[in-house]
């Protein structure tokens, strides 16, 4: 474990990265840290020890409720918790994880979330502050955070944005090579767009995405974002291809083709269950856009 605060830029030096065991892969995260205040707490047990030994942490700021961005809460149950107000009612009670991340009566898939959230010592998180868009949070003289509502990977997804150093805490909007993920049931796929061009008319010098780490200057930002957003299009046209205009397709067709995952990990059981959500809102997206058309309880190119 090296030094896991890292400054972000030499012209603000209270506003540090903080880096999540595994480089911020799942089931852990990338955090930012304001002066006594903390976005996300998914670092690791151990790396927060480490973090709380350096720092007294007063404020925690949650920017959605998936657990690997809450599940270091409850090493910090002095702080003040705040979120955005379509979240908290799952951080409040996690056992609602299992019904928004439709997992079924399937025992594998009950057993895969049991040993996820068991693992990372998940509990129940009163938030003591309520968040809504456009809110400020202020740091000190010199910062203030701004709640820019982000929905569509979860319904309060939110990103944080400090204006006087126009650094960007993007969450989940974490500009990887994966693109934008949106397989639980507060995920939507349309709005996720929307999201991700409300971040494109910001002013952004730095951006610290919670699985990705800093990206620094504002075109590169720019284009990030772009090719982010674009992702999501390359899907609408992969699930074209997979379709014909005479012999229907069903979503099971469709699943399993690497249409979104083009590899499974060790969460495999999850992913597929996750992507075949993904490509049902894409179904339902072209169908809207009159791309596509039902017939016989499947999918033809209209
Ligand atoms: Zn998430
Ligand atoms: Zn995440």
């Amino acid at each position: 474990m090296k030094d896991i605060l890292i400054k972000i830029s030499d012209d603000f030096p209270e506003i540090f990265f903080v880096k999540g065991q595994r480089n911020g892969k799942y089931p852990y995260s990338h955090s930012m840290l304001l002066k006594d205040t903390l976005i996300d707490t998914g670092i690791s047990s151990g790396f927060l020890r480490k973090l709380k030994r350096k720092i007294k942490i007063n404020n925690v700021i949650l920017s959605h409720w998936h657990e690997d961005h809450i599940c270091g809460n409850r090493l910090l149950s002095q702080a003040n918790f705040m979120a955005h107000k379509e979240d908290i009612h799952i951080i409040e009670d996690i056992s609602k994880m299992y019904e928004y991340y439709h997992v079924s009566n399937d025992p594998e898939q009950i057993e895969l979330f049991d040993a996820i959230l068991q693992g990372l010592r998940l509990k129940n998180t009163t938030i003591d502050s309520i968040l809504s868009d456009k809110d400020i949070i202020e740091i000190n003289d010199l910062y203030e955070l701004q709640v820019i509502h982000t929905p569509g990977h979860t319904k309060g997804h939110s990103c944080f944005y400090e204006k006087n150093s126009k650094i960007i805490f993007l969450a989940d909007i974490d500009l990887s090579s994966f693109g934008p993920w949106y397989g639980c049931k507060d995920s939507n796929i349309m709005e996720f767009e929307d999201s991700i061009k409300k971040l494109k008319e910001l002013q952004i010098e730095i951006a610290v995405s919670a699985h990705k780490g800093i990206i620094y200057g504002s075109s590169n930002i720019q284009n990030q974002l772009e090719e982010y957003l674009k992702k999501i299009y390359q899907r609408d046209e992969k699930i074209l291809k997979f379709l014909s205009e005479n012999s229907p397709k069903t979503l099971e067709d469709l699943a399993n083709k690497n249409i979104i995952y083009s590899t499974y990990s060790e969460y495999k059981i999850y992913e597929i269950l996750a992507e075949k959500i993904m490509i049902k809102s894409h179904l339902t997206k072209l169908l809207k856009e009159n791309k596509i058309s039902q017939k016989n309880n499947g999918y033809i190119l209209s």
